[in-house]
């Protein structure tokens, strides 16, 4: 994104935003881009790295398991909906319960969204090694992990990460910049802020100038295409297809905000569901309370704040019986937290606390037919 300058800029005379922080700065242990991710996870003890699909623009999607694989047996139907219909959610998910639940990490819908991804590939070396890439030492957080089978796909988007793949941090820098790379800018100069970017579907090169890092190649915002349609995007029918093959049984989407944490559940999962989000939401916000934290807050409304809408978690859910959870990490807007260190930590903490949820409670709730 550095041709993008106001000398390359149309004869009018309206003036691009400066990025005021560097976005093309941050630590060697902050890992963002695409190449780099993948050879951290090929060094990794343990790790397997497989590709599971192709980006609207022609890109390798990867996945990375950590953990040994154990699918129930008995499993009669590849259908949720009629093995609950038929009073029997095992006939889905299989008879009796894992030793070792299964998370799915889904990074980067959003291509430029990847503090999560940090976080998550962060814990992963505190699994494999008992340490993050800063070096320090989480015993206790080690311990939760490793009780866990973790598939991380650290960047769905990787279209929408390579159109900026110079920028890596989004601490302190101007929104109006912000926004301009990650929802877009008209040929006539306008930058487009959220949620209005979320009106051009897909958003085309004919009317944007700079088409969002929100988007894929083809222009489309993967978190809220219409996914039941023979048009799926790839990167789409790419995770369903691996949630389908892998059973998880928590998918955690990893988004990025001023880091409002664990998001108010989707409308269109199953009420034990909703529950068992709101109580994972409010148990991370009083995590990153009590370890003095700069985010730390839990979500005040009652629902989604897009509404009553379809969207990726309940994907998820009605995919493969997940507990779907959308978590916004922490940019650092305005400088809150200050450091990358403050928002890997942020990160840290609420995987750790998700994890350590599901040791405790597990992750998917009883069916209420058999509560
Ligand atoms: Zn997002």
């Amino acid at each position: 994104m550095t041709e993008v300058t106001n000398q390359t800029a149309p004869n009018h005379a309206r003036a691009l935003p400066q990025p005021g922080a560097d976005p093309t700065q941050a630590p060697p242990w902050w890992l963002t881009k695409p190449k780099e991710i993948r050879a951290f996870l090929e060094s990794l003890a343990g790790v397997t790295v497989e590709e599971i699909g192709q980006t609207a623009g022609g890109r390798p999607i990867v996945a990375a398991a950590w953990g040994e694989r154990e699918m129930l047996p008995g499993r009669t139907s590849s259908s949720l909906q009629q093995a609950i219909a038929g009073r029997d959610p095992s006939a889905f998910y299989g008879k009796g319960e894992r030793r070792r639940q299964v998370l799915l990490f889904v990074g980067a819908t959003h291509g430029t969204e990847c503090e999560g991804t940090v976080a998550m590939l962060n814990y992963l070396n505190i699994v494999v090694t008992g340490k993050d890439l800063l070096g320090r030492e989480w015993p206790a957080m080690a311990e939760e992990g490793r009780r866990h089978r973790f598939l991380i796909v650290p960047i769905l988007n990787v279209d929408g990460r390579e159109r900026a793949l110079d920028h890596v941090s989004w601490l302190n820098v101007n929104p109006d910049y912000h926004a301009m790379i990650s929802q877009g800018m008209r040929h006539n100069g306008e930058i487009i802020h959220w949620p209005a970017s979320k009106l051009y579907q897909p958003m085309s090169t004919a009317q944007f100038r700079i088409v969002g890092t929100y988007m894929n190649d083809a222009g489309i915002n993967l978190l809220g295409e219409p996914p039941l349609g023979a048009d799926a995007q790839p990167e789409t029918t790419a995770w369903l297809r691996y949630a389908r093959r892998e059973l998880p049984d928590c998918v955690l989407f990893s988004h990025s905000d001023n880091g409002s944490l664990v998001e108010a559940p989707n409308t269109f999962i199953p009420s034990h569901y909703r529950q068992r989000v709101a109580q994972i939401a409010a148990l991370v916000g009083m995590r990153c309370r009590r370890a003095g934290l700069a985010k730390s807050g839990i979500v005040q409304r009652p629902g989604p704040y897009s509404g009553e809408t379809w969207g990726q978690e309940a994907m998820a859910y009605h995919a493969c019986g997940a507990l779907p959870l959308l978590v916004e990490f922490p940019q650092g807007w305005k400088n809150v937290p200050d450091t990358h260190q403050g928002i890997l930590d942020i990160g840290l903490h609420a995987i750790d606390e998700i994890c350590a949820f599901g040791n405790r409670y597990r992750f998917r709730p009883r069916d209420p037919q058999k509560a």
